[in-house]
C-alpha cells in the first residue's frame, strides 16, 4: 500500500467533485486505477476495496469512467441490455456489497430452461428442459438489467470510500515503480492500471497486448417484448440454423429477446416493419410463447469474437471484455467478467497480505495462468453451441442436435449442465463460492 495514498472521500458527504478529486488525485500514487467502470471493472473495485484485511480507504482505488450512468426510477420502464446472471456472479455482487442496492423488482429470478433445436417440436420430450428444483436449487439465475448491476457496483465502491473519476484516458507511460496514466484530468500515478475497457480496449492497446479477434458475420438483435403467454420464469432458446434465438423471462411479465442472425438475415429482420417482425420472431419462436408484441425499439450488435495474447503486461492487467469477448448465445460474457474480477481481487488480497504492492508481477500472472485457461475452455465450449447446434447440418452437427434430448435423459449430464449454469464449475474465487465453503483468508 502507497504511503502517500491520499484517503479517497472515505467520507461520502465529503466527496470531491471531478476538477477537485482530479488535482488532488494528481498529487497522490494510487495503489490500482481502473480503466472503465462498466460491470466487471466496478465489480473489481468494489471488492478492492472492500478487501477483508484493510479498512475502508486504506488502499487507494479510482475507477475513471467517462459515462453517467444513472439508476432507473422505480417506474422506469425495463432497458433493453439485460444479462443472465448466474449463481456464482449473484455471490460475488454480494460479496462486492451491490446486491442489497439492486432493486427487487427489477430482477427476475428464472427456474427453468427450455432448449431445443428447429429439427424438434417446441412441445416435444427431446426439447432439452433444465429445472432448478432437480438441483435443489431455489433458481437457475436472474436475468438483470445491465445498467442496474453497474449502478449497483459503482454505488457500492462508492460507497466505501472509491473514487470514481469522469474523464478518458488518452495515454500511458510505465515506469519501474508505478504507471503514468494520461487521463482527460490530467495525469494520474498507479502503481497497478486495470484494463476493464471493454471489447476495444485503449488500454489493451496502450500496454501493446495483441489479440486475436474475428466476426461471427452474425448480428444480435435485442429488444422487449410482450407475449400471449405468460414466461413462466423460464429461460427459452432455440437453435434455428441460421442463428440463436432466446427469451429471457423479465420481472415485470415482459421478455427479452437476444435474437443472433447472420449478418444479412439480420439486416432483413432490422429492416421489416414492427408487424413484419413480431410475426417473423413468432415463427422463429415456434410459437412457443404466442403471439409477441414489441415493446422497445430494436438495438442491433455486431458480434465479434476477441481473445487476448496475454492479460498482464507489466504493473497492467485486462479483465472482462478487454480480455476476451465470446458469443451471447450461452449469455457468459458478463459471468465471466465477474469472475475475473473476484479472481483478481483475491490474488491481490494474497500479495497485500504478503506485504507485495498490487501491481507485483507474480501476483497478476497467477491471475493471468487462472483465468484465461477457464476463459478459454468455455469460448471453445460457446464456440461448438455456435457451429453444431444454431449452424451446421453435417453428420457431426446432426448428432451434437440429437444430443440435446440424449442429455435431458441422462440425469448425470444433466446435472453437470445444470452447474455449469448456474456458474460452479472449475476453479471458482472465493467470492463465488458459498459462505460456508470459503477457505480462510
Ligand atoms: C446481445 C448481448 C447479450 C448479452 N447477454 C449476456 C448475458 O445474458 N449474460 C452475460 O453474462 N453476458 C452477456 N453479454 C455480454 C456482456 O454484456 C459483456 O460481457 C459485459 O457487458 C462486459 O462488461 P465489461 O465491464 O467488461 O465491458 P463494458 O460493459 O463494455 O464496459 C466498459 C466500460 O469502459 C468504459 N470505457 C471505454 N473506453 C474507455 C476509456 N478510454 N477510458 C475510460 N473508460 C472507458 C465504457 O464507458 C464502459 O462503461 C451479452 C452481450 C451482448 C452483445
Amino acid at each position: 500500500m502507497s504511503r502517500d495514498a491520499l484517503s479517497l472521500g472515505a467520507d461520502p458527504s465529503a466527496r470531491k467533485g471531478p476538477a477537485e478529486a482530479g488535482s488532488a488525485l494528481r498529487e497522490a500514487r494510487l495503489d490500482i486505477l481502473i480503466v472503465g467502470g462498466g460491470p466487471v471493472g466496478a465489480c473489481a473495485a468494489a471488492l478492492l476495496q472492500r478487501a477483508p484485511f484493510s479498512s475502508p480507504g486504506a488502499r487507494s482505488i479510482a475507477v475513471v469512467e467517462p459515462a453517467h450512468p444513472r439508476v432507473p426510477t422505480a417506474d422506469a420502464p425495463l432497458d433493453a441490455r439485460v444479462s443472465a446472471l448466474s449463481r456464482a456472479s449473484e455471490r460475488i455482487l454480494r460479496q462486492a456489497g451491490a446486491w442489497d442496492r439492486m432493486s427487487p423488482e427489477r430482477i427476475q429470478p428464472y427456474e427453468r430452461m427450455r432448449v431445443w433445436h428447429r429439427s424438434v417440436p417446441a412441445s416435444s420430450a427431446d426439447v432439452l428442459a433444465f429445472d432448478a428444483a432437480e438441483a435443489g436449487e431455489p433458481n437457475l439465475g436472474y436475468i438483470a438489467e445491465n445498467r442496474l448491476v453497474q449502478v449497483a457496483l459503482l454505488d457500492a465502491f462508492e460507497g466505501s470510500g472509491g473514487q470514481v473519476l469522469r474523464c478518458e484516458i488518452t495515454g500511458l507511460r510505465m515506469r519501474d515503480e508505478d504507471v503514468i496514466v494520461e487521463t482527460t484530468l490530467g495525469p494520474l500515478s498507479t502503481r497497478l492500471v486495470v484494463g476493464a475497457d471493454g471489447a476495444r480496449s485503449t488500454v489493451r492497446d496502450l500496454i501493446g497486448l495483441t489479440a486475436d479477434s474475428a466476426s461471427y458475420r452474425q448480428t444480435a438483435i435485442v429488444a422487449n417484448v410482450s407475449t400471449a403467454r405468460p414466461h413462466e420464469r423460464t429461460a427459452w432458446q432455440r437453435f434455428l440454423g441460421t442463428g440463436t434465438l432466446a427469451f429471457l423471462p423479465l420481472a415485470d411479465g415482459s421478455s427479452s429477446i437476444v435474437w443472433s442472425a447472420d449478418a444479412e438475415g439480420a439486416m432483413a429482420l432490422l429492416a421489416a416493419s414492427d408487424e413484419q417482425f413480431e410475426r417473423e420472431l413468432q415463427r422463429q419462436s415456434d410459437d412457443a410463447l404466442g403471439a409477441v408484441r414489441l415493446r422497445t425499439e430494436r438495438h442491433s450488435f455486431p458480434l465479434r469474437k476477441l481473445t487476448a495474447h496475454r492479460y498482464t503486461a507489466h504493473r497492467s492487467v485486462l479483465i472482462g471484455d478487454a480480455a476476451r469477448v465470446v458469443h451471447p448465445l450461452a449469455g457468459q460474457g458478463m459471468n465471466l467478467g465477474l469472475l475475473d474480477a473476484a479472481a483478481l481481487a483475491e490474488v491481490i488480497d494474497a500479495a497485500s497480505l504478503e506485504g507485495e504492492d498490487p501491481g507485483a508481477a507474480r501476483a497478476l500472472r497467477r491471475y493471468e495462468r487462472w483465468r484465461k485457461s477457464e476463459a478459454q475452455l468455455m469460448a471453445a465450449a460457446i464456440d461448438a453451441f455456435d457451429r453444431f447446434l444454431a449452424h451446421g447440418s453435417d453428420p457431426l452437427a446432426r448428432l451434437a442436435q440429437r444430443g440435446l434430448a440424449w442429455v435431458n435423459r441422462s440425469g448425470e449430464v444433466k446435472r453437470a449442465f445444470i452447474s455449469r449454469a448456474l456458474g460452479l464449475t472449475g476453479e471458482l474465487p472465493q467470492a463465488a463460492r458459498p459462505a460456508g465453503r470459503r477457505a480462510p483468508a
